[in-house]
């Protein structure tokens, strides 16, 4: 059945399963059912409205949560057969590995996490757990959409001890410092790779960065000599730059990780988990080039201005809202209200963690909205 699976990936028969006994499909693995449960997922549509890096909903070719998550799979589940890991359980963790984000992207991260610092923070990688695990309504038997444990773990890709203390099973290796699959592994490094790269690319695009400003790293230098035939036609240039270094370090990877497997002598997943080191990573030299890459994209794109016309939305929009739900309970939706309700009476329970819930799921347009009906006064 898995003929072309390598000893050391993820096999559905063998899954820890979910926390609710269900029959098996007869149709399809559990890992694949996950990835199905997450593709027809309310949260998962949502990314569609939800800011990547540029805020401008009127720029139709930028990035949104969505294709960023598309572009994460798509990274990942190329590196997955290549290295016969399961690719249906790659694909799964990376279309749910953002599924908790907030409205205006990085920005509505850092906001929503200081609104909440008094009652518990807010994190959009425990969120997205939260989402698949409580939040998601679509079975009559139980919350959220009950994930294998090998999905689960994989969207919690960091997480601090105290909190692991609370996570069950997915905690422990926070607290027993194992490594996770190497599906989850290799999603977690797709995820770097798409958006250093379509950061790049709507970098370009926008006109906020030029590949000459690429000069100053040797690296890029030798990538920008093979392309110069193409220098009148600076888009074509810019599509042949971002795909070479893309391809770069999608093949370092491959390379690094075969060496890795038999440097530390991965024999099956039992191996991969009480391995000291990740398997999935690039050669140092690559790794040199993905830290360059990102504080570059760092000060050149995120700080720029254009860019950060984001962190002012955010700023203005997600505390206003918090407030005002926190102040006005009544407000939100019923289903939300009578969260927070249970949550007031209950000892333990932080109510202001249901009005997290409530904006994290909102797309930028959602709150937006939300935020203009806001009395001024309250
Ligand atoms: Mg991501």
């Amino acid at each position: 059945m898995h003929e072309n699976l390598a000893p050391y990936a993820s096999c559905p028969e063998n899954s820890q399963g979910r926390i609710f006994h269900e029959e098996e499909s007869q149709l399809r693995s559990c890992f694949q059912r996950d990835r199905d449960r997450i593709i027809h997922s309310s949260a998962f549509r949502r990314l569609d409205r939800k800011t990547q890096v540029f805020v401008d909903p009127d720029k139709d070719n930028v990035r949104t949560r969505l294709t960023h998550s598309l572009e994460v799979s798509q990274i990942a589940r190329t590196i997955s057969r290549e290295l016969g890991l399961n690719e249906d359980l790659t694909e799964a963790i990376c279309l749910a590995h953002d599924l908790g984000h907030p409205p205006f992207g990085h920005a509505g991260q850092d906001i929503l996490n200081e609104c909440m610092l008094p009652y518990g923070g807010f994190e959009h990688n425990l969120q997205s757990l939260r989402i698949v695990d409580l939040l998601e309504h679509r079975y009559a038997n139980f919350l959220g959409l009950n994930l294998t444990f090998e999905t689960r773990e994989g969207i919690l890709k960091h997480c601090d001890q105290k909190t692991a203390l609370n996570l069950g099973e997915i905690g422990k290796r926070f607290i027993n410092r194992t490594q996770p699959s190497l599906e989850a592994q290799l999603a977690n490094i797709a995820d770097l790779i798409a958006y250093n790269h379509h950061d790049i690319d709507d970098g370009l695009r926008a006109k906020i960065l030029n590949i000459n400003d690429f000069i100053q790293f040797d690296w890029a230098k030798s990538v920008i000599d093979k392309i110069e035939k193409n220098k009148d036609f600076p888009k074509l240039m810019n599509y042949e730059f971002v795909r070479i270094l893309l391809n770069l370090a999608v093949l370092d990877l491959i390379e690094e990780t075969k060496k890795n497997l038999i440097r530390f002598n991965i024999k099956n997943t039992k191996d991969v988990r009480t391995s000291e080191k990740t398997i999935i990573s690039f050669s140092d030299n690559l790794k040199n080039i993905q830290d360059e890459l990102k504080n570059f994209l760092m000060q050149n794109f995120y700080l720029n201005d254009q860019v950060k016309k984001l962190s002012d939305q955010a700023e203005k929009v997600i505390p206003k809202l918090f407030n005002f739900f926190l102040a006005n309970p009544k407000n939100l939706p019923p289903y939300f209200y009578e969260q927070f309700l249970i949550h007031t009476k209950s000892p333990g329970q932080e109510p202001a963690r249901i009005i997290c819930d409530y904006i994290a799921g909102m797309t930028d347009r959602f709150a937006l909205n939300q935020y203009n009906e806001v009395p001024n006064d309250k």
